[in-house]
């Protein structure tokens, strides 16, 4: 018994094992990715490439010949703070906003797929790129060496809305990429200030009041980040931190101090600050800024300033939240911003088990049923090649407009397609690996996993597109004996979401052996 389990797991390891050599590679059946270098089964996406690939000797011949195409010079920029998974698929470039030449009731419908309510007068259109926002250009470029290639949704509403000089009271989570929706216009203000005078003292222009010293270092470093290049300093201004070194910066001309209120008070108090030409304010976490512990400080600071736009981010806005907003700025724009939920406990789990030949027939019944076809829908596959094919494929035998998405793509298609898809002219897209921020912006009600990702976090992330506030959307999954690796951790996760566990994969021999090492293991240890 022993040996067996030995065995049957050794086996299974070495069956996993990448394949060296190109010529240990099977041949790619249709519809499966092609390795890019001798188009066998791309059974593998190159990690540094991201391209198909067979084996690890095509794997480097991959590298070498991209080595020598790349000059270092011509690398994409490091991307910052975004997770390798998330791949934004807008465009830059693009210098009109998606809602010029809408009419209103179709910007209606843009901000509902957006999940955004507007309240106030004379609130801009929402905007679908930064491009659009005629942002410094400097300012455009560190979006994109940062990765915000697309604002997201709360940016789309709010950062227009600023740059117009309004007063704004925001409902945006902490995730939702408010940071950026107050600091895109406060950089933008403060470059566009500088450029203007060059005068020899630089006093502050703008403040971001936020109620921790965590959450003020974090709004400091993603200034500083797209404030790179720029006449745009920063002052972090928070306890734990001398406050001659804090003093010292700010003396030295600063545009933006970032800091927390009782810090300020104490540093206002002890040394001259010149505030005069502070003229945007911005309270992170207003609902907290505005409670006992902070108001009385919250209003000392404001009253030194001489009337400067006020910016205010909160988690819900409630009447009381509400009222006090009102009592420090006038006309005010509201802009809630729905918060898409992504547990996938929100989304219904069908694992369906079907081999690798029968999927897309399976796909396909899928997509012409009545009961089961729920669009907008997003498939996810395991590759370029596949994408593209299953896409034409769906077109041609459902008679439903599918396009695919990928890397492959141009920046220009993207942004076509995605906006196709967002204003509900084609129902299904089919896509690679994950799509990132990007895909949170779009009501999807349906996903199909066609091909398991490789990691459980990627199908969790996938099955999560399909979750959105108040309406239970569908996750199918495709599920055979060529996902063996992830088969412990979906019966888990099925099981965990009370989703029905296919009686193929229940019954699993890989399932069993995993179990009974894991036992073994136990023994092993004394457990
Ligand atoms: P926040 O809600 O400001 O805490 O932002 C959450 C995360 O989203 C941070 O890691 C930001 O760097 C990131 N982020 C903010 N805006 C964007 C964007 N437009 N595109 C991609 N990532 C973003």
């Amino acid at each position: 018994m022993e040996s067996n389990e030995n065995n049957l797991t050794d086996s299974s390891a070495a069956e996993s094992s990448v394949k060296e050599r190109s010529c240990e590679q099977r041949e790619a059946l249709p519809g499966e990715p092609r390795c890019v270098i001798c188009g066998r089964y791309g059974e593998y996406i190159c990690d540094k490439t991201d391209d198909d690939i067979c084996s690890m000797e095509c794997k480097n011949i991959l590298l070498s010949r991209h080595a020598d195409t790349t000059m270092p010079a011509l690398r994409p920029p490091r991307r910052v703070n975004i997770p390798m998974s998330d791949e934004c698929f807008y465009v830059r470039d693009d210098n009109i906003t998606i809602s010029q030449g809408l009419n209103r009731a179709q910007i209606e419908s843009l901000r509902s797929k957006i999940d955004i309510c507007v309240k106030g007068q004379f609130v801009p259109d929402p905007v679908l790129s930064f491009t659009s926002c005629d942002l410094p250009q400097k300012l455009e470029q560190n979006l994109e060496t940062a990765g915000y290639i697309i604002p997201t949704p709360v940016q789309m509403q709010s950062i227009p809305a600023a740059l117009l000089n309004k007063n704004l009271l925001v409902s945006a989570d902490t995730g939702s990429g408010k940071t950026a929706s107050f600091l895109v216009p406060i950089v933008s203000h403060c470059t566009r200030i500088r450029s203007k005078c060059l005068a020899e003292e630089k006093k502050p222009l703008a403040m971001v009041l936020a109620p921790t010293r965590e959450l003020c270092v974090q709004v400091e470093e993603q200034a500083k980040v797209l404030g790179k290049g720029l006449p745009f300093k920063t002052a972090l201004v928070v306890g734990g931190e001398a406050l001659a070194g804090q003093i010292y910066r700010i003396q030295n001309g600063v545009e933006l101090i970032v800091g927390t209120p009782g810090r300020l008070i104490d540093l206002l108090s002890k040394y001259d600050v010149e505030l005069s030409e502070v003229s945007l304010l911005v309270l992170d976490e207003v609902d907290c800024m505005l409670q006992k512990e902070f108001q009385d400080q919250v209003m000392q600071i404001f009253r030194a300033l001489s009337h400067p736009q006020v910016l205010m981010f909160s988690a819900t806005i409630s009447q009381e939240v509400e009222k006090m907003a009102n009592t420090i700025a006038k006309d005010l724009i509201y802009i809630y911003s729905g918060k898409p939920s992504r547990s996938s406990k929100s989304v219904k789990q069908i694992a369906i088990w079907v081999e690798s030949k029968q999927k897309k027939k399976k796909l396909f019944e899928i997509l012409m049923s009545k009961q089961h076809y729920k669009p907008p829908v997003v498939v996810f596959v395991g590759s370029r090649v596949g994408a593209d094919l299953l896409s034409e494929a769906i077109n041609v035998a459902t008679g439903l407009r599918a396009l695919s998405i990928h890397g492959e793509k141009t920046m220009k298609d993207r942004r076509d397609i995605l906006r196709m898809f967002l204003m509900g002219e084609i129902p299904v897209i089919v896509s690679t690996g994950v799509l990132g921020r990007g895909i949170d912006l779009l009501k999807v009600c349906q996903v199909i996993i066609f091909d398991m990702p490789n990691s459980m976090d990627e199908y969790v992330h996938q099955v999560g597109r399909a979750s959105r506030m108040g309406q239970e959307g569908t996750a199918i999954v495709f599920v055979n004996e060529g996902d063996k690796k992830l088969f412990r951790e979906l019966v888990q996760n099925l099981k965990s979401a009370g989703a029905v566990v296919p009686r193929e994969l229940a019954n699993s021999k890989y399932l069993a052996s995993t179990y009974t090492v894991n036992n073994r293991n136990k023994r092993k240890y004394g457990l």
